[in-house]
């Protein structure tokens, strides 16, 4: 995870700007998404296949094109109000974590891109990276019953 938690005020204000102030719904605090590489060649895929192969792991890109595994988890730090309980010794990666434009505050996903299982990931590389799903099954990383039918 990785959030930057601002303290509510004490009165709410009549508008909540939510490029400055964060609703603490704690969305931010319930994942943890690490960079990996991406899916480009024969090794990654091979990888992003082995990830989610592995029960409630996926994969995703986000809008500026970089990849990440995403493992839905609470930090165990997140209070039941939506606050964090180490705020103010809280990693430095909560502290980057910019409000602008988060899960919690935009309408627009965070992914561009999402696979949750194999199936899904084999079918939209069939799909968008034809020439690089043949080195794959040529490759013979990708099994037989994930192989979208023609
Ligand atoms: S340490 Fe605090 S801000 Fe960081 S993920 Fe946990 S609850 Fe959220
Ligand atoms: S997702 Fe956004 S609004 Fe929700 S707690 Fe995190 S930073 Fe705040």
């Amino acid at each position: 995870m990785k959030t930057n938690l601002p303290t509510l005020p004490a009165a709410p204000p009549v508008a909540l700007d939510p490029s400055v102030v964060c609703p603490p719904c704690g969305l931010c605090c319930k994942h943890v998404a690490v960079d990996i590489g991406a899916p480009t060649s024969v090794q990654g895929v091979s990888t992003a296949l082995w990830l989610v192969y592995h029960r409630g792991v996926s994969i995703y890109q986000d809008h500026d094109g970089d990849w990440f595994l995403l493992v839905p988890t609470d930090c165990g730090n997140l209070l039941p109000d939506g606050l964090c309980a180490v705020y103010h010794d809280r990693p430095l990666v909560c502290r980057d974590y910019d409000v602008d434009g988060c899960e919690g505050t935009s309408a627009e996903p965070a992914e561009k891109v999402r696979f949750d299982d194999a199936a899904s990931l084999v079918a939209w590389l069939a799909r968008k990276r034809p020439a690089l799903y043949r080195r794959c099954v040529e490759k013979g990383v990708v099994p037989e019953a994930l192989r979208p039918r023609p």
